[in-house]
């Protein structure tokens, strides 16, 4: 009864996956954690350096987290929370609103990062509704967006790779043409541009702003469009347009936050806040599954009125507010409230984007290499110069992947970029062995 993966294959159906691929790569059984590294059941080493899809941040098996779910769960597992409540819900807003963007002060807890989107999506129709808009029923989202995989979150993303085949279940999204730092259809650069694309927004709030309830953004790092990364600026336009058009604004940080871009959250190097803002991934340090949209008093103060009038959000999950996941919650603001893990990682990233840059940059088919925080996203295109991209169909990130896979790290890519989305705590060696690693990976498919 040893053989785990073929066990496995014959029950389990895994996510965004082709399951014919796993004839020839079954799946991978892992079986510990420590740290940066996973051990699978024969016993070889992987550096998840993908963070598990980019939720773990502290470290599995992180000793502090450790600590605190196995104490809660001798206390009390969980509760309704419906007129019901717990300790361990109640610390963890008391201890994040000390860091959130300002004036975000009312939490909604959830359990997966897709249901926190599709809450913010329907508080924000239900305020307009109950604030005299009730035409304000569409949303807004950016190209190449991703917000999840239930109706609503899919419909705002705008990834054909997830969302073509639903199109006829979908609402009709206004899609603005984001930002395309690579590609800037202006010919300009990240690094010194006005946002000159944020026009586009502009148009589309002229067209659109008056049937607008929402729009939807990935403040500065759009994640599964291939890590795009763009300037803070272009979140201050937003907002600005937002105001002018009596449009919320949605920050999806399930992603970003946690301090994956160098700040707590992406938004604080706008300087702006959201009036919602979706939390989940780094929430629990990749423990458990749990989510937040955090709003804002007016917009809570919307639904406030008498049971009568019909104005509550009528809008539940079972496993809303779990003590367990709140404890894991907890654990890592206690482990970051000095400051000093973001310090670390602000000194690494430098180091790590230096050596990526080194080693990948003189690469016939490194087109770009980009990054914000300890993210790193190298493109890889068939040409430089035209910066035309591979196929799809010869999926050269996969291959990639797989032959780094030999070696120990874990890269899971998107389309043509690979890219390196470590646990905050990812020290120097590692640095070293994982890009030593995905380079002679590169070499061994594209020379
Ligand atoms: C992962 C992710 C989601 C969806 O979260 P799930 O927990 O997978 O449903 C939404 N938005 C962004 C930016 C994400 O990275």
């Amino acid at each position: 009864m040893e053989n785990w993966s073929e066990r496995d294959l014959k029950y389990i159906w895994h996510p965004c996956s082709q399951m014919k691929d796993y004839a020839e790569l079954p799946p991978i059984v892992i079986e510990r954690g420590d740290g940066v590294y996973l051990y699978d059941t024969s016993g070889k080493k992987y550096i998840d350096v993908i963070s598990s899809w980019w939720c773990n941040l502290l470290g599995h098996c992180n000793p502090k987290i450790n600590e605190a779910v196995k104490k809660q769960i001798d206390e009390l597992e969980h509760v309704i929370f419906a007129n019901f409540s717990n300790k361990r819900a109640i610390e963890l807003c008391e201890k994040l609103i000390k860091v959130l963007p300002s004036g975000l002060c009312k939490f909604n807890f959830s359990d997966n990062g897709s249901a926190s989107i599709e809450c913010a999506m329907k508080m924000s129709f239900q305020y307009h509704y109950q604030t005299g808009a009730p035409k304000k029923k569409r949303f807004m989202a950016l190209t190449d967006a991703y917000h999840g995989e239930t109706i609503g979150a899919l419909s705002a993303g705008g990834c054909d790779l997830y969302s073509e085949i639903y199109k006829p279940m979908l609402m009709d999204v206004v899609r603005i043409d984001g930002p395309d730092c690579y590609r800037c259809p202006y010919g300009l650069c990240r690094d010194n541009c006005s946002c000159e694309c944020a026009q586009k927004a502009e148009e589309a709030f002229e067209k659109y702003g008056d049937e607008t309830c929402a729009l939807l953004v990935e403040p500065l790092l759009q994640g599964s469009a291939g890590m795009k990364i763009y300037p803070p600026l272009y979140l201050k336009k937003l907002r600005n347009l937002c105001d002018e058009y009596n449009v919320i604004l949605i920050a999806d940080e399930i992603a970003t936050g946690y301090g994956r871009t160098g700040k707590m959250f992406a938004f604080g190097h706008a300087g702006v806040s959201p009036d919602i803002i979706c939390l989940s991934k780094g929430l629990t340090g990749g423990y458990m599954p749990m989510s937040l949209a955090v709003t804002t008093q007016k917009i809570y103060d919307a639904f406030y009125a008498d049971y009568n009038d019909g104005k509550a959000f009528m809008h539940s999950h079972t496993y809303s507010g779990n003590p367990l996941a709140c404890s894991a919650a907890n654990a890592v603001l206690d482990i970051l409230s000095d400051g000093s893990v973001l310090k670390n990682a602000n000194n690494n990233s430098v180091y790590f984007n230096k050596i990526i840059k080194e080693k990948f940059e003189g690469h016939k088919n490194v087109g770009e290499v980009r990054s914000i925080g300890l993210i790193n996203a190298i493109e890889l295109v068939k040409d430089k110069t035209s910066k035309e991209p591979f196929e799809p169909g010869l999926r050269i990130g996969y291959q990639v992947y797989k032959k780094a896979l030999n070696r120990g790290v874990i890269l899971r890519p998107l389309g043509n970029v690979i890219y390196f989305n470590p646990p905050l705590i990812i020290g120097k060696d590692d640095m070293d062995y994982v890009t030593d690693a995905a380079l002679a990976s590169l070499k061994d498919i594209l020379g």
